[in-house]
């Protein structure tokens, strides 16, 4: 075998699993890229020489020492960009475009939280709130403060994020002193691999605060002791024997999921088919189709309109799609290139035809050739739109998440059925709602708001400003309740208390006085 077997960072070196190891491919050219093997690591002296060794060297650090050093990540890793795109479109079959959200949207992620870390100053924690007396005296009081987690965070990752899904969780992570191992998922593990390589190279952190740990999950889970937290992205079901293994359950590991999910996006009922509302919801919905070939968990999965307009958006929404290009990333006329693997390729066609047992085909584009690939070779999958006008009887499309370029067009009578209908995603990551009336948009909120991690509202006033329904903002939440994992993730310093432990210190106020000399008052 020729390719080049990748290299695990762990124990503070550089090691080579004993296998051949498992090869990740080209998607779009089927070419073998590179081999990933962890067999024969010895992970306990992964897991405890991270903890040990990076763990107390990142702790010893203050929170603007610890943020200084994400911004050399920062530059390390903008210097190496082009690489990254190279590999990217090499092993996940994106376009340049689609590239950015991941490898952009990593170092952006990062630059934010150096740029918040600053603002935290020369300590070693922090103060959580105000103080709260417990009696009639004042002079004892209660002051809750968070220190760091003296233990190791382990990143179970998904394969459509190597990059972003990486930085969107250290950077908290590092920033709060805690040392990370991360293991990507296989088929794209290359970026994650060469990131985490450049980054060790350039001797930024602490030896052991960065590990990475490619192929197999088999043992990691088995690794984690008190004090560690682990925060898994991927499917329900792996999700599932995550939250159920015993580190968890019986060592209360902390344990953050971020699952699969199905996002709607919602029209206001007093939409009118000529309206900027109309049309900002069709280039929403043909956006989040079509980005990263559809593979984002927060892409938009159901689209509720109103009865009246199911035919105009159907329409309208099928003449974008008919423009969108695919095929090979490397053509500069696409714009849509591949799925990450020939495995998702099956998934996405099987899970298609599965949505059609309850939905009607209102745009195709697959019979039509892909540009500069080969139809039998490459994992590109066309854009396809399917609708039902009484989705009110349909389980499947309410329950399937199909990882691609898919997405539903729901008819809804009333904005109570439409409420209800949504709910039946039984918790998603993000919704989008499309109205000029700010009314609407809170009330939709009240009533969906528990069923959701974001809430994104496009108005014709924030038209040109806004961020998009499906791209994950650092300041801002990302997780969703129930099915889509009950996790938290981002929202500004939010993050940070995953890594932190709350203690409430009951003492009198010149020991807080003390306490708080030593703490920066944690503001949201
Ligand atoms: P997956 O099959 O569950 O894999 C996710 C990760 O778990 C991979 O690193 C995988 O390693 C690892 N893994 C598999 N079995 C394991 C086990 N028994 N113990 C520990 N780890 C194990 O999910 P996927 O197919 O890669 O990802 C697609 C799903 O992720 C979609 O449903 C999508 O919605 C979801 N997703 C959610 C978010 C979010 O933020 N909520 C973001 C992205 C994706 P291997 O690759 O080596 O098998």
């Amino acid at each position: 075998m020729n390719t080049e077997l990748l290299q695990n960072f762990a124990a503070g070196r550089w090691q080579t699993g004993t296998t051949e190891g498992t090869t990740l491919f080209d998607p779009v050219l089927g070419t073998a890229l590179v081999r990933v093997s962890n067999a024969g690591l010895d992970l306990k002296e992964a897991f405890s020489f991270a903890r040990r060794q990076g763990g107390s060297a990142m702790r010893a650090l203050s929170y603007k020492q610890r943020a200084a050093m994400l911004e050399e990540i920062v530059k390390v890793l903008s210097e190496n960009k082009a690489a990254y795109y190279d590999i990217a479109t090499a092993n996940s079959g994106t376009t340049t475009r689609d590239s950015a959200v991941d490898i952009d949207g990593g170092i952006f992620t990062l630059a934010t939280y150096a740029k918040m870390g600053h603002k935290l100053g020369d300590n070693h924690m922090m103060l959580d709130g105000e103080r709260i007396r417990m009696g009639k005296d004042p002079l004892f009081q209660t002051q809750h403060f968070l220190t760091p987690t003296p233990g190791v965070a382990l990143f179970i990752n998904a394969f459509n994020f190597p990059s972003w899904g990486l930085w969107e969780k250290a950077a908290p992570a590092l920033l709060s002193g805690v040392p990370v191992i991360i293991k990507p998922a296989t088929a794209t593990a290359w970026l994650t691999q060469r990131m985490v390589q450049d980054v060790v190279n350039a001797n930024i952190l602490p030896v052991g605060a960065l590990s990475v740990i490619c192929g197999s999950s088999s043992g990691l889970m088995d690794q984690l002791e008190a004090f560690d937290v682990v925060s898994f992205t991927g499917s329900a079901d792996t999700g599932r024997i995550i939250r159920s293994h015993p580190a968890v359950a019986e060592k209360s590991v902390r344990c953050n999921i971020e699952a699969d999910s199905l996002n709607s996006a919602l029209l206001d009922p007093n939409t009118q088919v000529d309206s900027e509302v109309f049309q900002l919801l069709v280039a929403e919905v043909v956006r989040e189709m079509t980005v990263k070939s559809g593979q984002k968990c927060t892409a938009i999965r159901r689209v509720f309109v109103p009865a009246p307009l199911y035919q105009a958006t159907a329409q309208a929404i099928s003449a974008k799609l008919k423009k969108i290009s695919v095929g090979n990333p490397r053509n500069e006329t696409v714009r849509m290139g591949s799925l990450v693997s020939q495995e998702q390729h099956q998934h996405v066609l099987s899970g298609i035809a599965t949505l059609k047992q309850e939905a009607d085909v209102l745009f195709d584009g697959n019979p039509a050739d892909l540009v500069d690939a080969d139809k039998h070779l490459a994992a590109c999958v066309a854009p396809v739109l399917l609708g039902t006008q009484t989705p009110e009887t349909a389980q499947v499309l309410h329950d399937i998440e199909v990882f691609g370029p898919v997405a539903t067009l729901m008819a809804y009578q009333d904005i109570h059925q439409a409420y209800a209908l949504i709910q039946r995603g039984l918790g998603s990551l993000v919704m989008s709602v499309y109205s000029d009336d700010p009314s609407f948009i809170a009330q939709t909120s009240a009533v969906l708001g528990s069923h959701h991690g974001r809430i994104h509202a496009i108005s014709p006033d924030v038209a040109s400003l806004h961020t998009g329904h499906g791209n994950v903002m650092p300041m801002s939440l990302h997780g969703g309740p129930a099915r889509a994992g009950g996790g938290e993730e981002l929202g500004g310093l939010r993050a940070l208390n995953f890594y932190h432990r709350r203690t409430a210190l009951q003492a009198s106020t010149s020991a807080l006085d003390a306490l708080a000399q030593t703490a920066t008052p944690l503001v949201y």
